[in-house]
């Protein structure tokens, strides 16, 4: 498949997509590297893990440019992701500790009991396209340090990073056919479902995609957890800060074009906030520096193809048929010297109402929609009711505002005065609603629960008296 940079429309490279035999090749190789991996101890596979972290460390630059010429974000941004991810590796180095059971002594007389948690075996990752870094960080420095064997299938769009992170895992120590990436799109994930030494699935992408991998995972007895898509709120309360509010807007609603399943892509203005809302995010809209992603100059790049970008101008059309108002409208943008770029300049739509396609549907680009309420409860309810339930935000002044807020809002993620809150290593990421499915969120404890097993072990070790046969259910004597 050939690949294109997203800046300059320029064609050249490409990408070879896996056959059946290809996946099947990379589940052999996995499952025979698994029984070493999972009996090396924990602290030894942490070790490797801190090599690995130094190495992401000293390539930061190479891994932030690549994800920059085929995702097409701006260098910064970029940077941001790998140091992200970087981020889930420091919290797997923890592994010992975090792998630690209980134990009780003398739960009945003369037997202790204990538990652990062991690895499931051969695991994969499928991830997408817009954080070819991070989000395979969100995956497999965990996997890794609780001791399965890994497959990473990268977004076919920009699928250079993963082999870069495979070198360095190499560089780091990490044993041939524990960590393998294959190239690929539908077919390869197909042939990955199908493999039945595959134990369990972590997922990231659009939801369509993620409901029928969970549903095709779970059929075959195998543990899926399988994040979609979102589309998430930002409630403006009227004793907001509204210079807080813009830089939060302008920064989570256009910062990587949009293309964050964390970014806002509705401004919920309560009460009389509009007005004076609208009017500064299009005054700040006027100087929004948009240009290729390498230099430094640009705030936002363009669009990851032009397949997407037509996809993202169709849904702008589709607003103003709709009867929203395009206030700030980017169809035209050029940027100079760049012609064949993939850029659509930023977009803002006022009087925007649930039901039209711009609301309901997760648009995935430089679009933000103001939708007017009159007080907190109609803009929790419009919250609640949306089909996506990933992340949220609420700018207010008042603490009983923001804790009746964070209490009643279905969601998984909630950022108070915070426009993006993707919650950091140590603590766990997902949705709700049709924004995941599945039982446990990424990474965190949540992650160390789901790529291991837990055991429950009761021994005794006596003098060898014997209390004879017993018939009756035993308790504790
Ligand atoms: P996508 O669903 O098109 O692709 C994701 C992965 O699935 C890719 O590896 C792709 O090759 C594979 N795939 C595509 N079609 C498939 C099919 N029919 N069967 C099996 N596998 C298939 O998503 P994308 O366009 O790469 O990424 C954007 C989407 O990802 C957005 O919806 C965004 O919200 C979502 N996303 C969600 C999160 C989250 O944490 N919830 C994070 C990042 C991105």
């Amino acid at each position: 498949m050939e690949l294109f940079n997203p800046a300059t429309g320029e064609g050249g490279a490409s990408v070879s997509l896996a056959s059946a035999e290809t996946v099947a090749m990379a589940v052999r190789s996995a499952s025979r590297a698994w029984p070493a991996w999972a009996d090396t101890p924990p602290i030894r596979r942490a070790r490797v893990l801190f090599k690995f972290k130094e190495l992401c460390e000293s390539r930061l630059g190479d891994l932030a440019a690549l994800i920059t010429r085929e995702q097409g974000k701006v260098l910064a941004d970029a940077r941001g992701e790998v140091m992200r991810g970087i981020e889930i590796i420091e919290f797997a180095t923890g592994i010992p500790h975090l792998l630690k059971g209980d134990y009780s002594d003398q739960v009945a007389t003369g037997i202790d009991q204990f538990s652990l948690r062991q690895p499931l075996g051969v695991v994969a990752g499928i991830t997408p396209f817009n954080f070819p870094v991070m989000v395979p960080m969100w995956m497999f420095p965990l996997a890794l340090a609780c001791g399965n064997t890994f497959i990473l299938k990268p977004s076919e769009r920009d699928p250079t990073a993963a082999l870069l992170m495979a070198e360095l895992l190499k560089e780091a120590g990490l044993p041939d056919g524990v960590f393998q990436v294959v190239q690929g799109d539908k077919s390869a994930v197909d042939a990955l479902l199908a493999a039945p030494q595959i134990e369990a699935f972590s997922f990231v992408g659009s939801t369509p995609i993620a409901q029928s991998l969970y549903a095709q995972g779970c059929a075959r007895g195998k543990r899926v957890q399988a994040l979609g898509g979102a589309k998430n709120h930002l409630v403006v309360m009227p004793d907001a800060d509204l210079g807080q509010v813009e830089d939060a807007l302008i920064g989570a609603a256009y910062g990587a074009a949009g293309e964050r399943c964390m970014a806002i892509s509705v401004a919920v203005a309560v009460g009389d906030a509009a007005d004076a809302l609208v009017e500064r995010l299009q005054k700040r809209l006027a100087r929004l520096r948009v240009g290729d992603g390498t230099d430094p100059a640009s705030e936002m790049g363009p669009l990851v193809s032009a397949v997407h970008r037509q996809r993202v101008l169709d849904y702008v059309n589709g607003g103003v048929a709709e009867g929203a108002q395009l206030v700030v409208d980017g169809r035209e943008l050029r940027v100079a010297g760049r012609e064949h770029g993939y850029f659509l300049g930023p977009c803002l739509f006022d009087h925007v109402k649930p039901g039209m396609r711009i609301y309901n549907e997760e648009i995935f680009g430089p679009v933000l929609s103001v939708v007017r309420v009159p007080d907190l409860e109609h803009a929790l309810a419009l919250v609640n009711e949306h089909e996506y339930g990933n992340g949220v935000a609420l700018y207010t002044a008042d603490g009983a505002s923001a804790r009746e807020f964070t209490r009643r809002c279905r969601i998984g993620m909630v950022g108070i005065n915070v426009p993006l809150p993707v919650p950091t290593a140590y603590y766990s990421f997902g949705g709700w609603k049709r924004s995941l499915f599945g039982d446990t969120h990424i990474y965190g404890m949540e992650g160390v629960r789901f790529y291991t097993r837990y055991k429950a072990v009761m021994q005794r070790w006596g003098d060898g008296s014997r209390a004879g046969a017993q018939f009756a259910m035993p308790t504790s004597r």
